[in-house]
């Protein structure tokens, strides 16, 4: 599409107001995908700005350990890598800003995105990277144990469940191949699933059926998770009897579905159906000069080294792009 762009405001060394600024390259989010786009930005001189958003690193750094990620042999904390991505990026000039997106507005050049805390950034390109949190079952001892038997993410945490038993929360597809997953670790897998069929289709309900190392509770949802200092037990209710009983487990993974982050782009940007970003092959979403990386555009793969590639293709794009379509110097009032 064709972007109009406002002369007015195109100044490369300012914007108009005291708390306006005007940034080459403007990284929203910090996870894997945000903090690589920066770290390309900086190495090509863009001095891009990084907005934290509210948990520095994202879904990563409340990884216990990360063991997939090349490089790092011997795995590395999920907060280490975190911490690593954020002063590469830094050492070459990308600048973090502890502070949250609350309104953008891409219908011109610069695009415009303020914060919470009261900042403007006319930006000539952008680059988001806001990521998709899990859905939480919001249970007692679900917050307390998370990182401690309690994991949104098998292919991350799996391999510390050898011969452990597990719980499985949710009945969808990202459940069901899950729980496949943990059975190359864990001795046995339960899938406990508030209803009495799985909603996964029926190649993975199939193989899940098919392996003697998972079973199933069906109509029944989790209560509470407790235990001293790591997962212990679960109150499991019978959602048709009403019953509760507890069972001893090692851990439990919840996979009841995943919500990118991108409220805040609402009739801006193209999403699909479960409202993820929709980018091209080169990052980019509708609107040109602005793109997409990491889990917010990416419903599939879902996994550090492919969030931190697409963080740094967008930012390769976006130098592309600006040197392609330079804003013009503001004119001399
Ligand atoms: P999903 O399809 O929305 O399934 C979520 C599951 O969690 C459902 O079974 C749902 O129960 C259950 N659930 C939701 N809220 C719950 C709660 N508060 N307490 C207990 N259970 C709850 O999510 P998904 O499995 O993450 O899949 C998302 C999309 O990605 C889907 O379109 C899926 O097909 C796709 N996907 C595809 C693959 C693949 O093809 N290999 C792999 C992963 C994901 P109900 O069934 O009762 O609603």
């Amino acid at each position: 599409m064709d972007l109009k762009i406002n002369n007015s405001i195109a100044n490369p060394t300012g914007g108009s107001e005291d708390n306006e600024e005007f940034v080459r390259v403007l990284v929203i989010g910090s996870g894997p995908a945000g903090l690589s786009a920066a770290l390309y930005a900086a190495r090509a001189d863009l001095d891009p700005i990084v907005l934290t958003g509210m948990e520095l690193g994202g879904q990563v750094s409340l990884t216990f350990a990360v063991e997939n990620y090349p490089g790092f042999p011997e795995g590395i904390g999920g907060m280490e890598m975190v911490d690593l991505f954020q002063k590469q990026a830094q050492r070459f000039g990308a600048r973090m800003e502890y502070d949250l997106a609350s309104e953008v507005d891409f219908s011109e050049r610069p695009f415009k995105v303020k914060t919470q805390n009261g900042k403007s950034y006319l930006a000539e390109s952008v680059i988001i990277s806001t990521g998709a949190s899990a859905v939480h079952l919001n249970v007692p001892g679900e917050e307390e144990f998370t990182g401690r038997g309690v994991s949104y993410c098998a292919t991350c945490d799996g391999w510390f469940f050898k011969e452990k038993d597990v719980i499985v929360v949710g009945g969808g597809d990202s459940a069901v191949e899950e729980s496949l997953f943990l059975t190359r670790y864990a001795d046995n897998v339960t899938i406990v699933h508030r209803r009495d069929e799985l909603r996964a289709g029926a190649i993975l309900s199939d193989r899940a059926n098919d392996n003697p190392k998972i079973d199933f509770s069906w109509n029944t949802i989790v209560k509470e998770i407790s235990g001293n200092g790591a997962v212990q037990t679960v109150k499991l209710q019978d959602t048709q009897t009403g019953e509760e009983r507890e069972r001893e487990v090692d851990g439990v993974f919840i996979f009841i579905g995943h919500s990118p982050n991108t409220s805040l782009f609402t009739d801006q940007l193209e999403m699909d159906e479960n409202r993820y970003l929709i980018v091209d092959k080169l990052m980019q979403t509708n609107i040109p000069g602005v793109y997409a990386a990491g889990e917010v555009a990416d419903p599939h793969f879902r996994q550090v080294i492919t969030s931190a590639g697409m963080g740094a293709a967008a930012a390769i794009q976006a130098n592309r792009f600006m040197e392609e379509n330079p804003l013009p110097e503001k004119s001399p009032s």
